[in-house]
């Protein structure tokens, strides 16, 4: 252990991350634990995305890792984004932004001394320019605690680095979409990664056009609404109604465990696709319809 390493432990240095279980996430976290900082990693989770990748990475690191439950921050913040839309139904600036919040909040509650994410300065065009680092850090409330050890030397120098809490020296300067200088650090930190499989609904076209015919229903835009809308084919019936038909066995035992209270369909002793009814009752006979012909009556 070297003299700054040894400080940081002696000094009893926290970070709390935000951790989506990417390479760059996991370089972040052991470029900070190699200073003797202690290190934390949080997931956030939603109808739109899920923990599961960071579970798994933090578990393959051995660090200790918790899962955020971001609903009802997202949900609220895609009826009115300050910020707007990405190229669908994406209101990254903002989601980050209340990310950092988030994990701020937490970070104060529990005594860390900052927070850390493993953005990369340029890495994505829109959201991860230095416009965009700045207004997320900025918006959070939280920027001046929030470290991104990776492009942490082409940043202004944060709280944490002015105090002496992290050795700016040795956080990194990377910045653009290769992905040369994170690879050749795997392979010296020998870190096993996947890129993370699954990613997050709002960037995808067909998903957000469904989110957005719920959005406009007054009612309809729940989370358990937006997790039934992932299954099957998706039909607007009237202004205030829309069904899901399964496509699969896979989609009706999917649509099959997720309701409640709605009007659902399906054929008895025939095989055929499950209906779910969002809105009106009274269009029910529609969704029949529907569910006839995909069965092929
Ligand atoms: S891609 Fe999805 S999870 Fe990521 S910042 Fe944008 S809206 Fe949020």
């Amino acid at each position: 252990m070297d003299r700054d390493t040894r400080k940081a432990h002696e000094m009893g240095v926290r970070a709390l991350g935000a951790f989506s279980g990417g390479l760059d996430g996991m370089i972040a976290a052991r470029i900070l634990l190699d200073q003797g900082i202690e290190v934390e990693l949080a997931t956030f989770r939603s109808p739109f995305f899920s923990s599961a990748d960071g579970r798994k990475a933090a578990g393959a690191m051995n660090l200790p890792w918790r899962e955020v439950d971001f609903t009802d921050e997202i949900m609220k913040l895609l009826r009115d984004p300050p910020s707007g839309f990405g190229k669908n139904l994406n209101p990254c600036i903002d989601c980050h932004a209340a990310m950092f919040r988030m994990l701020g909040d937490l970070a104060r509650e529990e005594g860390f001394d900052f927070i850390f994410s493993g953005e990369v300065l340029g890495q994505r065009p829109m959201s991860q320019n230095r416009n965009s680092l700045n207004r997320v850090a900025n918006l959070s409330g939280y920027g001046r605690i929030l470290l991104r050890p990776l492009s942490a030397g082409l940043l202004n120098e944060t709280e944490p680095e002015r105090k002496g809490l992290v050795d700016r020296e040795r956080l990194l300067d990377i910045s653009g979409r290769g992905r040369k200088r994170q690879m050749k650090l795997a392979a010296e930190y020998g870190l096993v990664y996947r890129n993370p499989g699954g990613g997050c609904l709002l960037t995808e076209r067909d998903y957000s056009r469904r989110l957005e015919v719920l959005l406009r229903i007054p009612g309809l835009f729940t989370p358990r609404n937006a997790e039934l809308i992932k299954h099957g084919r998706f039909f607007r019936l009237s202004e205030d109604t829309v069904c899901v038909i399964g496509r699969s066995e896979k989609d009706n035992k999917a649509l099959e465990s997720m309701v409640e209270d709605e009007v659902t369909y399906s054929l008895k002793n025939i095989p055929g696709p499950t209906g779910v009814l969002l809105g009106d009752a009274s269009m029910l006979p529609e969704m029949v319809r529907l569910v006839r012909r995909y069965a092929g009556l």
